[in-house]
């Protein structure tokens, strides 16, 4: 039997309403997560294990098209929801949904997050990569206008880099491959300054 994902934050009271009562939550691990507000961790400080490593993990299915999966040799603890948005683009809803899941324990394979109907999953654009957590190159390398928060069709991509961010047009070259291909730039190796500024 699937049950329904519903957050943390949209439920009531009574969370034992939703949860399938043969696959409780492993919340007993204990993390130490910087914690909001509400006491709650904040969900894009959260780390752990990504569970997109085949299909039928939170109803993930083949027509939602990602462009990739991970493999379980590869897989690391990493922050989970820049890893979703970022390598497997997945929309910020959905991601923001996965990694509550996960925080709270819900059984991947019983548990419904990615829509069934044709509903888009996954973000056309990409993200700007000097964003808030991209503080090693927005601190050591001075880049104007950071962090910064845009999404952007890759047509403009380039274009955003070079005109908002000073970045060299070498180096935008560079930003776009790794983008494209990993969703980060932690491992480009740049060979020049990576803004030009007057
Ligand atoms: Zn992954
Ligand atoms: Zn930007």
């Amino acid at each position: 039997m699937f049950i329904e994902f519903i957050s943390r934050d949209e439920q009531s009271q009574n969370s034992s309403e939703i949860i399938n009562t043969e696959h409780q939550p492993c919340s007993s691990k204990k993390k130490n997560f910087k914690v909001n507000k509400k006491g709650e961790p904040n969900v894009v400080l959260i780390r752990d294990y990504c569970p997109l490593t085949k299909f039928g993990i939170f109803g993930l299915k083949h027509s939602h098209n990602l462009p990739r999966l991970c493999t379980k040799s590869n897989n690391r603890r990493r922050y989970l929801y820049l890893h979703l948005t970022h390598f497997h683009r997945i929309k910020s809803s959905i991601a923001n949904k996965l990694v509550k899941a996960i925080r709270d324990g819900y059984d991947p394979m019983e548990t419904i997050i990615f829509p069934q109907d044709n509903t888009q999953v996954t973000d056309e654009n990409l993200p700007c990569p000097f964003d808030s957590s991209a503080t090693k190159f927005n601190q050591k390398n001075s880049i104007p206008n950071t962090p910064c928060t845009s999404s952007l069709n890759y047509h403009y991509f380039k274009n955003h880099l070079r005109t908002v961010h000073s970045i060299t047009k070498l180096n935008a070259n560079l930003i776009l491959k790794a983008m494209r291909k990993v969703g980060t730039i932690s491992h480009v190796q740049f060979e020049e300054d990576l803004c030009e500024i007057d």
